[in-house]
């Protein structure tokens, strides 16, 4: 049985649900604000359009980020497909040319016939079936809406990116191409600290003048709800946590030595190609919440970033994202509302993988082709996570990660192998899953 299903947010989840959809025959709405009305992180106005790092995370099997991209890849994702399209290089992630993967991804939307693509911004949900895919930076309007659709139970919080260097000035006498380990090919580019320079560097970074909070509130954000998640800690507040805190973390230099020397550096913070041309590039772990002046002066303190010319500074962003399990049905749709469904970032996944997976989800099940999934996959135990109810808690987004996964019977002390076990444990289950339910894969 097929029909219409409008979809409100043309980004990662909005775009693999409209795709999904497609293929199985229904007539698909797709409503995207932009270009006509930006969020404060986008800047075209491309589809799916990546708005921090250029980074789909690993694809190695001995990591969660790996295996979920493995498990949407059995079943037919379009946008992981169009991903690997569009891959530059970086070692085992799978990074993309974001304006190649964006415009791909555009093409293919509005080439599809049964693909409606409607350039306007929506503040409210439309009769009949809907997926709600707006994503963490949803427009005010809907925000209102949702607030008098949910009551109180939606939450929000701040996130926060990292700034883009021009390569032609970055000093490649200082800085050299290296992967950790000589582990396959030098995507990274390295810039080495010696003590002195990485201490200065840490003190700037502390003493360095923010953004306030309030700056960017609105009528939805308290300052009370101010979190980040983990893995996207502006740089300073990880330095804020212990002066070493950077050089055993995200600029640990193990495995980096400098080639013309062979020493080990103090520190080294890593660079990450953009583009395929590797015409820009990303401070890796340089999310930061210093102003832009700041900014400037601060990374310029980075051994090879003397002369660096900024593309684009970072910077801290709304993030908001619903009470999932208070307001969920199993099949992911709304309780007070079963005709709409709520999919990617704003339905408590988080990150650009898991968002494409909760596209590809809902869709799936809104066309029947998926009523559960194997308990050992990490997109079942994604969905399971939305829906546990923990009161005493607060709801927080949910990322891929091993801990989601049942425990093995006879786990091997080898964390490593452990890990691929679980992947390979998932992808068996999810094989046979999709043998025994041959709809749950695409034709
Ligand atoms: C600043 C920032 C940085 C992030 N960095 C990373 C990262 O580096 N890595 C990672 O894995 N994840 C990151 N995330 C988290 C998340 O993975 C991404 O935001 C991801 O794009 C979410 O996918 P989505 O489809 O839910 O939303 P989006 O991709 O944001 O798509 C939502 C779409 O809906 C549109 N829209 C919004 N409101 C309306 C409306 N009322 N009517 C019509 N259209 C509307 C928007 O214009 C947008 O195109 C980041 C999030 C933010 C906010």
């Amino acid at each position: 049985m097929t029909g219409t299903v409008s979809i409100i947010g043309g980004g990662l989840a909005g775009c693999e649900a409209a795709l999904q959809l497609a293929e199985q025959g229904y007539q698909v709405k797709l409503y995207e604000m932009r270009p006509d009305t930006q969020t404060e992180a986008h800047q075209g106005g491309y589809l799916a359009e990546l708005v921090c790092s250029n980074s789909l995370k690993s694809t190695r099997l001995d990591t969660p980020a790996g295996l979920l991209k493995a498990e949407l890849k059995m079943l037919g994702s379009f946008l992981l497909n169009l991903a690997e399209q569009c891959k530059v290089p970086a070692g085992h992630a799978l990074a993309v040319d974001r304006e190649l993967f964006a415009q791909s991804v555009s093409e293919v939307i509005t080439t599809n016939p049964n693909i409606q693509l409607i350039r306007k911004e929506l503040s409210e949900i439309p009769q009949g079936q809907v997926i709600l895919a707006t994503g963490p930076l949803t427009s005010e309007p809907m925000m209102q809406h949702l607030q008098s659709l949910l009551g109180e139970d939606h939450l929000f919080f701040f996130d926060a990116i990292a700034p883009i260097v021009d390569a032609d000035s970055i000093d490649m006498n200082i800085v050299y191409a290296k992967a950790r380990y000589d582990k396959g090919d030098p995507d990274y580019l390295n810039c080495p600290f010696d003590k002195d320079q990485y201490y200065r560097f840490v003190d700037a970074l502390l003493e360095g003048e923010k953004y306030e909070v309030h700056e960017f509130e609105n009528q939805f954000f308290k300052a009370d709800k101010f979190s980040f998640y983990e893995n996207c800690m502006p740089i300073e507040e990880l330095a804020r946590r212990g002066q070493d805190t950077l050089r055993h973390g995200v600029m640990r230099p193990m495995g980096l030595e400098i080639p013309t020397t062979g020493t080990k550096a103090f520190a080294v913070l890593q660079l990450r190609a953009e583009n395929s041309s590797r015409t820009a590039f990303n401070l890796v772990g340089a999310q930061t919440m210093l102003r832009y002046p700041e900014q400037k002066r601060i990374f310029k303190l980075i051994p090879g970033l003397e002369h660096a010319s900024f593309l684009r500074y970072g910077s801290i962003h709304r993030n908001a994202y619903l009470n999932a399990p208070q307001i969920l049905n199993a099949d992911l749709s709304l309780k007070v509302k079963p005709e709409l469904w709520i999919a990617g970032q704003l339905c408590g996944v988080e990150g650009y993988v898991e968002s494409i997976a909760s596209g590809l989800l809902i869709a799936r099940i809104i066309s029947q082709r998926i009523s559960q999934l194997p308990a050992e996959t990490i997109l079942g135990q994604l969905w399971r996570r939305l829906l546990e109810t923990d009161s005493k808690s607060r709801f927080t987004p949910v990322n891929a990660n091993f801990g989601l996964l049942p425990a093995l019977k006879n786990p091997p002390r080898d964390k490593k192998i452990k890990k691929q076990l679980l992947s390979e444990r998932s992808l068996a289950a999810l094989s046979q899953y999709c043998a025994q339910e041959p709809e749950a894969r695409n034709s």
